[in-house]
């Protein structure tokens, strides 16, 4: 939940810098028609570019947190094989939540057309997937 809370969050801080920018651009240059006037045009176009960066980089920061406390995952750890990567073994890079709600699994080769990055969501007990690792058996 909280995760969409923040995305929404960021959905509004760039419709409102937007509008700011409209705003501002519009009292700079008043009286302007969008592409008559080539000022405003670009004043405008560059308003847009501006937005819709800042938005891609608001999407990168947003894809790598975690679904539930929405904090920045961690620790990416690369699994997987290149030299199997057709096969068995498709690298594949890792992230955790500090905070143990789950994993996120980004697939380095697309092979079968774009794989979006998935997240599992981890049990009550946080450090069972780890409990083989340190057995002594
Ligand atoms: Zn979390």
């Amino acid at each position: 939940m909280r995760w969409w809370c923040l995305l929404a969050a960021k959905v509004a801080a760039l419709a409102a810098s937007h509008l700011v920018l409209i705003f501002w651009i519009n009292r700079w240059i008043p009286n302007s028609t969008l592409g008559l006037h080539l000022g405003y045009s670009f004043a405008v176009l560059g308003a847009d570019m501006a937005v819709f960066v800042a938005g891609y980089f608001f999407w990168l920061d947003q894809k790598l947190r975690c679904r539930d406390c929405a904090a920045r995952l961690r620790m990416p750890v690369a699994t997987g094989n290149w030299s199997r990567a057709m096969l068995f073994a498709p690298p594949q890079l890792e992230w955790i939540c500090p905070y143990g709600h789950g994993t996120m699994r980004h697939t380095e080769v697309q092979l079968s057309g774009v794989q979006a990055d998935r997240w599992q969501k981890n049990d009550e007990d946080f450090w069972k997937a780890f409990e083989d690792a340190w057995r002594k058996d």
